[in-house]
């Protein structure tokens, strides 16, 4: 389902979720993703390793992770694996 940045910054406060992986470093395997600030206000990209920027976390909004969100989701990618979603769901808890 399509989500908004604001649902998806209120759901990530509710849940106190600290991390929402994205996509594993194809050279070392490392899962780079989301990073959140304690209030949840701030949100950081950390891209893990050194492979390809660096390994430093590098500051973004809710409105880009709302858009890796939304283009995962089978509105936007028909052909999205179920066993995807499921993890995505284990991950923000909108049909827990
Ligand atoms: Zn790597």
């Amino acid at each position: 389902m399509i989500r908004t940045a604001e649902e998806l910054k209120a759901q990530a406060k509710i849940k106190k979720i600290t991390f929402y992986p994205v996509h594993e470093c194809s050279m070392c395997g490392y899962m780079c993703g989301y990073v959140f600030a304690n209030d949840w206000e701030a949100v950081g990209y950390d891209a893990g390793c050194d492979c390809t920027y660096g390994s430093q976390v590098e500051m973004r909004d809710w409105n880009s992770l709302a858009e890796t969100y939304n283009m995962n989701q089978p509105e936007r990618n028909p052909k999205i694996d179920q066993k995807f979603l499921d993890d995505l769901d284990k991950i923000w808890q909108f049909n827990l």
